[in-house]
């Protein structure tokens, strides 16, 4: 029996005949509503955002096995609708790999690649930034971490001497270090290390690295080739315009072979995919966004200069951005003491920001966040990001005592 069930009707101090009358009253699940304000700040959706031939995309192919009516076998090698090329030669170029496979998003990649490369015991060396789903990752995969730790407060800095240092002390604890992995930018401060740097220190142990490019792959210009990576995930639902789940997870051609290794049994398929990964929409809307993706990536200079005002104005208003600075990408954090001053004795406690910005109509900060939080000025058009900078203003003007005469 599903464990929810139990728990469910354990809260609810339900008998589970009662439980089952829930399904004589479903209207409520088939008109789902949409509560978001006019602008979106959420750094997780800025990059995913359906371009206008995806959302036709997720309509058209929205039936469950949709691109299957055309397969021999290998979802990667369908020819109509063009997945093939797709994967095969789009792909690759843009990503600077020799092999990519489409896969459920960019955490589903990590394991398959460490799945394959790492035995269960080795050691990963991973960035303090890293993202839980590397954790989550290695973890399944049996692996165990050794961390690089970034510079502390406020700047968040991770070195390539930090990755050198990391492998030695695996290697002192007589571990087997298979696989590095450089979170490019990590999603908490948006910080690009040199990834070059990084790849050269790795590489100089004898240890491939992964690049998990889940906001920068489809954001800005980013080639494995020239970094030096081996291994590059990226993410379609985060940084490419798609519905997903989907990511993509690209590697060189040697380490392709044991990651993308075919069964011994069941022909075409391969194994640590499961035999077919994305098998609808999600993929289509990711190809249909593409054209556009590839466009938008030529314009980073221009959101990263976006970005750099935006902390600038912020700055300005006593809240503090923390990472890289000047700032190289459109994921920032902040802290707001002042804000947090503000949740002390404002109505509703630490919620006024989020109700105050909603009625400002932006959303994208998490409720009862005030002290830190983090946001994205990805896509947005300068009016917007204005009428944010402006928000703040008056919501922190708003809060200011009257002066005593
Ligand atoms: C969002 C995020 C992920 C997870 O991406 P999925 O495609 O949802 O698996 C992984 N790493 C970083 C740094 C992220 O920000």
């Amino acid at each position: 029996m599903a464990r929810r069930t139990v728990v469910a009707s354990k809260r609810l101090n339900l008998k589970l005949a009662d439980a089952y009358r829930m399904l004589d009253n479903l209207e409520k699940f088939t008109c789902l509503k949409r509560d978001i304000a006019e602008i979106n700040i959420d750094p997780l959706q800025r990059g995913g955002i359906l371009t206008p031939a995806a959302r036709e995309a997720l309509i058209e192919w929205g039936d469950g096995y949709s691109v299957c009516d055309f397969c021999n076998g290998a979802i990667d090698q369908i020819k109509n609708p063009p997945i093939e090329e797709f994967v095969h030669e789009a792909l690759p170029e843009f990503l600077g790999i020799d092999e990519v496979r489409v896969t459920h998003g960019a955490r589903e990649g990590k394991y398959a690649a460490m799945h394959a490369l790492c035995e269960k015991g080795d050691w990963v060396v991973m960035d303090g930034n890293a993202h839980y789903t590397t954790i989550l990752a290695a973890e399944r995969a049996g692996l165990n971490i050794e961390f690089v730790p970034s510079s502390g407060e406020p700047g968040y800095a991770i070195s390539a001497e930090g990755y050198s240092d990391a492998i030695m002390r695996a290697y002192e604890r007589k571990g087997n270090v298979s696989m590095a992995v450089l979170t490019y930018p990590d999603g908490s401060y948006g910080n690009l290390t040199d990834a070059k740097a990084v790849a050269e220190a790795c590489h100089d142990n004898g240890i491939p690295l992964l690049l998990n490019g889940a906001y920068a792959v489809g954001r800005m210009p980013v080639n494995a080739r020239d970094i030096g990576a081996d291994i590059i995930v990226g993410s379609g639902h985060k940084s490419m315009a798609a519905c997903g789940p989907v990511g993509l997870l690209g590697a060189t051609e040697e380490l392709a072979r044991s990651i993308f290794r075919l069964s011994s049994t069941k022909k075409n398929k391969e194994v640590e995919l499961l035999g077919c990964t994305v098998r609808g929409a999600p993929l289509l809307t990711m190809m249909a966004s593409f054209p556009t993706v590839v466009e938008r990536v030529k314009h980073w200079p221009e959101e990263v200069e976006k970005a750099r005002l935006f902390s600038k104005r912020m700055e300005a208003m006593g809240i503090e951005q923390q990472g890289d600075k000047p700032h190289n990408h459109d994921l920032m954090f902040f802290k707001a003491e002042n804000l947090y001053e503000i949740s002390k004795t404002a109505k509703k406690g630490r919620f006024f920001l989020y109700r105050d910005l909603k009625e400002r109509g932006i959303c994208g900060i998490k409720p009862g966040l005030t002290r830190q939080f983090k946001l994205s000025t990805y896509q947005l058009p300068q009016e917007d990001l204005d009428k944010v900078i402006k928000a703040f203003e008056e919501i922190i003007e708003s809060y200011k005592r009257p002066a005593k005469v």
